[in-house]
C-alpha cells in the first residue's frame, strides 16, 4: 500500500496517518516532522527549513522531493508506506509520479481529509505536540493523561511555533493557493478518496478504513 494522506494544516492528518501506519505495519513518512527533527538537530537542512516553517511558508520543491525520493527508496518502505505532509504543491506531485514511474510503482489511494476553514483554526490553536517523539495531542478532543505530558515517551508538550496565529492564517492561505489544487490533481488520476475530518478520532478513522475498503 503507498498512500497520500491530502488536507489543510490542522485536519487531522498526522494523527490518522500515524494510526493507518500502526495498523497496516508500513511507515509514515510525514516531511512536517522530518524537517522539525532537523531544526531540533540544528543540521544543515534545519538551518534552511526554519525561516520557511516560522513564516508558514513551503520549503523549496526540490529540497523536499530530495528527501522524499531518498526516504521511499529505504528498505522498510519496500512494503508500502504513507506520505503526510508531500506532496503539498502540483510539482512535487509531479515529481513524486516520476520517481514513481522510474521504479515501477504507483500510489494506491489518496485520502482528502475535509474540515471547514473556521474549524481548522480552533483545532490548531488547542494542538500540543512531543517534543522528543513528536507524537500530536489536543487539549480538548485528545488530551494528553498527565497535562503537558506525551502518553508515549513521558516528554514535554509544547504549542508548535508555526501554530501561533499569524503564521496559521498564512499556512491556511498557502493551503488554499498552493496545495489545494491536487485535489483536482488526484482525482483526475482516479485516486482521490474524501474523508469527512469532523468527529471522534475513532470515527474518522473508520471512515478511513471503509475508503480503502471500497
Ligand atoms: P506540517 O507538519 O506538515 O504542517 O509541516 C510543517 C511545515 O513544514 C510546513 O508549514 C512547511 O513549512 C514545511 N513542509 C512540510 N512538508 C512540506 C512539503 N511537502 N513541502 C514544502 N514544505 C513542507
Amino acid at each position: 500500500m503507498r498512500l497520500i494522506f491530502l488536507g489543510p494544516p490542522g485536519a487531522g492528518k498526522g494523527t490518522q496517518s500515524q494510526m493507518l501506519a500502526g495498523r497496516l505495519g508500513i511507515p509514515q513518512v510525514s516531511t512536517g516532522d522530518i524537517l522539525r527533527q532537523a531544526v531540533a538537530n540544528k543540521t544543515e537542512l534545519g538551518a534552511l527549513a526554519k525561516s520557511y516553517m516560522d513564516s508558514g511558508g513551503l520549503v523549496p520543491d526540490e529540497v523536499i522531493v530530495g528527501i522524499v525520493s531518498e526516504r521511499i527508496k529505504s528498505v522498510d518502505c519496500s512494503a508500502g508506506y504513507i506520505l503526510d505532509g508531500f506532496p503539498r504543491t502540483v510539482r512535487q506531485a509531479e515529481k513524486l509520479d516520476e520517481a514513481l514511474r522510474s521504479n515501477g510503482s504507483i500510489i494506491d489511494a489518496v485520502l482528502n481529509i475535509v474540515v471547514d476553514e473556521e474549524q481548522l483554526v480552533s483545532r490548531l490553536s488547542g494542538r500540543r505536540v512531543c517534543s522528543e517523539c513528536q507524537r500530536a495531542f489536543h487539549l480538548e478532543t485528545n488530551p494528553p493523561r498527565k497535562p503537558d505530558v506525551c502518553d508515549g515517551c513521558g516528554s514535554q508538550l509544547v504549542v508548535r511555533a508555526d501554530d501561533e496565529s499569524a503564521t496559521v492564517r498564512k499556512r491556511l492561505e498557502v493551503y488554499r493557493t498552493q496545495t489545494a489544487p491536487l485535489v483536482s490533481y488526484y482525482e483526475r488520476q482516479s485516486l482521490l478518496r474524501n474523508i469527512e475530518g469532523v468527529g471522534e478520532i475513532s470515527e474518522i478513522s473508520a471512515r478511513i478504513d471503509s475508503a480503502l475498503s471500497r
